[in-house]
């Protein structure tokens, strides 16, 4: 290679160098978690440029998000000290959008076209449907536009999907609403998401010289996370690295993780046949794990069968075993994992380099509300933090109207949402009404309902949502805060909506409502909910620097952290119950693979927990620790119980824990096994008290009334220390703290002093 190009692969070992070096001819490196392989891409990029091999804009090299193109661009930047605009640097989608705008007119585009969002697109399925007068009952519009959504990951024209495959959807006319639908978007001068590699494969099929413009400019094509292509985007990367062939994808069978949205495995199975002569590397070396990490990861993984098999290894040492970690409920979870980050804080690791990791965007509340009372800063990375959620925000808008009527903002949002037949208009009008009043939307709509101002169906429409307002309102008085959401939801068919929602994101969605009832049990009131909600969001408009990362696991693929707590390993939490019903054994192990992928991204130090009792959606159930703790070789591993509850034994209960099952949740039912701390503990869960709160009796679980605190009183809090009351709204306190600035806090989070 040339000297000046040379210097890049000097930290290098010998394998992953040749994996740079190789840049004639196809090449996969299909190597384990942590051994370099993006590491490898991004100075294979650097050595291309410095080589003189190629100029920036004859590589076209694909990652799988923002981020992570973001960063690579970073890292060139710096080795190659090249200003790095103008790169063919990024996602699928960013990469297939550049290309379209170049050649928009060659499929009937502008170059201007405009992406559509998802609302957007139901509008236009919803249309479409009506047209052909399809019931949309039986066949929602979410449903058809699923379908779509799906044959464009398979890089499928109307014209390609086969009858058979279509089925009865849609009365047997999904076929022809697909074509409408692409027909309408194209006199839009519009796109969906799907259509940028759609059209891209389409355009390089009926434009031969188009395609083969491209192909004569990527010289050099460079592919991460390989695994996780669908066939859509690998029939775009083929066809591009048919001119130079000089294709370097990198992948981990292993990590393969959105199979649930189209990924394809196989890709990166079949990458010989596709492209003969390939040189296929394989890195072994690990730069990133301990051997307890490693060891453990690797023992787990090999429960799955068809894998490729890969050796792992490590030159770092054997370091702490992976702990397991057995809690009474997420509370206690939430609350330990919050010490546990204190702790390391304490003793000088940055909190940049700790994250939790978790199986459903739901799971992130627990640990944010948890953070946010002991005030630990914390970032949700590759998701909104739970209460700023769209469903949340719609869910809370409901609320916080029964709470008070003439919350505008809230009104406007949930008016049509769901579809009531209240659209732009119905607001215009209510608009003019509540100004001609004076008066809020709600109360104008109460008159509005009364007149001709609106068409006979939106006025029935709107005189039926103003029903259940009024009813609702009622039931507020009489029951409980937490059925009262439940019946809201309900009732007002919101959760409905999400239900017949097909796309990838409606179970998450509901999940997150389910969590947002189980939230609310926590309250004693909707009032102090909504209060907390309001400071919680208000709180965290801060700007520390250091930020311990909350995220799914999905989203942290390619990361990498001194510090992983792997929370939440419950049968049917962790593996997912949903996804095993779905795709059984592949779902399985699918749910195996993101297992492996939250091990593998701890440096040196991972954390597992599990909790006895979760509260779903307002009620608790008794859980049992996922199998994939069982599938922990022991070796790697310490199991860790928890010493209010078991005593302080290694094991639970002295069953042994690995081979039998011996679950927490069959605790409940022998009491002659119970520690003195679970008696206690079922006691009061019998007696109707809280049973989370008040199983420890730290500072913050001493929930105080009301009106307890007022102006001048001294009070005590876990995270800020000493303060003084300045200012006291119900539930909300203003204290000047004597070591941090003036906060607003909740009372139920500060104690008097003496406690
Ligand atoms: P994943 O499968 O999780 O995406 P990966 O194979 O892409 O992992 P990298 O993220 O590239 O692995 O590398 C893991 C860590 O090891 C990084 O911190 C990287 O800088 C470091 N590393 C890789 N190769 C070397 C090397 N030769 N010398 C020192 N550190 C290395
Ligand atoms: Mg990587």
């Amino acid at each position: 290679g040339a000297p000046d190009a040379d210097v890049l692969t000097a930290d290098l070992n010998a394998t992953q160098s040749e994996a740079v070096r190789t840049v004639d001819g196809p090449v996969l490196v299909l190597a384990g978690a942590g051994t370099g392989k993006t590491r490898v891409l991004t100075t294979r990029l650097a050595y291309i440029l410095r080589a003189g091999l190629a100029m920036h804009g004859q590589i076209l090299a694909v990652t799988f998000t923002n981020k992570a193109a973001r960063e690579m661009k970073e890292r060139v930047g710096a080795m190659t000290r090249r200003p790095v605009e103008g790169w063919w640097l990024g996602t699928f989608h960013a990469l297939a959008a550049r290309m379209l705008r170049q050649n928009a007119e060659r499929i009937g585009l502008n170059p201007n076209f405009t992406i559509i969002d998802t609302d957007d697109q139901l509008r236009l399925m919803k249309q479409l449907l009506q047209a052909q007068s399809i019931d949309e009952k039986k066949w929602p519009a979410r449903t058809v536009l699923h379908a779509v959504q799906r044959w464009k990951d398979r890089g499928l024209t109307p014209d390609q999907v086969s009858a058979e495959d279509a089925g009865d959807l849609a009365g047997g006319k999904a076929i022809e609403l697909y074509k409408q639908y692409q027909q309408r978007l194209l006199t839009l001068n519009a796109c969906d998401f799907g259509d940028l590699l759609l059209h891209c494969l389409t355009l390089f099929r009926e434009a031969g010289d188009v395609l083969e413009k491209y192909q004569q400019q990527f010289k050099y094509i460079l592919v991460d996370e390989y695994q996780d292509t669908n066939v859509a985007q690998y029939l775009w990367l083929r066809l591009l690295a048919q001119g130079h062939k000089n294709i370097c994808c990198v992948g981990d069978d292993d990590q393969s993780i959105y199979g649930w949205r189209g990924a394809e495995v196989g890709n990166i199975l079949r990458f010989e046949q596709d492209f003969p002569g390939a040189s296929v590397v394989r890195l072994e070396k690990n730069y990133r794990s301990t051997g307890h990490i490693l060891g453990a990861a690797g023992g787990l993984i090999s429960h799955n069968e068809g894998r490729l098999g890969k050796t792992l290894w490590t030159e770092i040492d054997q370091g702490e075993a992976v702990r397991v970690r057995g809690l009474w409920d997420g509370d206690a979870e939430a609350r330990f994992v919050g010490e546990e980050v204190e702790a390391l804080q304490a003793d000088g690791h940055p909190l940049s380099e700790i994250a939790v990791l978790v199986r459903t965007g739901a799971m992130t509340r627990g640990f944010e509300d948890r953070f946010f009372t002991i005030g630990l800063p914390y970032r949700i990375v590759g998701g909104a933090r739970f209460f700023e959620r769209l469903e949340i925000r719609d869910a809370l808008a409901y609320l916080r109207l029964i709470q008070s009527p003439d919350d505008d903002l809230a009104f406007e949002r949930i008016l049509n949402t769901p579809k009531r037949g209240l659209g732009d208009k119905a607001l215009q009008t209510l608009y003019q009404a509540a100004r001609a009043r004076g008066t809020s939307l709600m109360r104008a709509a109460f008159d509005v309902a009364q007149t001709e101002e609106l068409r006979p169906q939106a006025r029935r429409a709107l005189g039926t949502l103003l029903e259940k307002f009024a009813r609702w309102r009622q039931l507020a008085q009489e029951s409980d805060h937490v059925s009262l959401a439940q019946t809201v939801l309900d009732e007002s068919g919101y959760t409905e909506m999400w239900q017949r929602d097909k796309s990838a994101e409606a179970p998450g969605r509901l999940d997150n409502l389910k969590e947002l009832i189980s939230a609310m049990g926590e309250f004693d009131a909707l009032g102090g909910f909504l209060e907390h909600v309001s400071l919680v969001m208000e709180t965290f408009a801060d700007d520390a620097a250091e930020k311990v990362t909350v995220m799914t696991l999905h989203a942290a693929k390619g990361l990498e952290f001194d510090t992983v707590f792997l929370a939440g390993w419950e049968e049917g939490l962790f593996p997912n119950q949903r996804a095993m019903d779905e795709n059984g054994v592949k779902g399985l192990e699918e749910e195996r693979r993101l297992a492996y992928v939250g091990l593998t991204r701890a440096k040196r130090r991972a954390i597992v927990s599990f909790a006895a009792n979760r509260r779903m959606f307002g009620s608790w159930n008794a859980a049992i620790p996922s199998r994939f703790v069982d599938e922990l070789p022991k070796e790697h591993v310490k199991m860790e119980s928890d010493p209010g509850l078991y005593g302080t034994g290694t094991g639970f209960g002295g069953g042994g824990f690995g081979g039998g099952r011996d679950t927490f949740s069959s605790f409940a039912e022998q009491p002659s096994r119970w520690t003195p701390g679970m008696a206690r503990a079922y006691q009061r869960r019998q007696e109707g008290e809280a049973p989370t709160k008040f199983i420890e009796g730290t500072a913050e679980t001493v929930a105080s009334a009301p009106g307890k605190f007022g102006r001048g009183d001294r009070v005590f809090h876990r995270k800020f220390g000493y303060g003084t009351v300045r200012q006291a709204e119900g539930e909300r306190l203003t204290i000047d703290f004597d070591k941090a600035d003036t906060k607003k806090v909740m009372a139920s989070f500060v104690v008097p002093p003496e406690q």
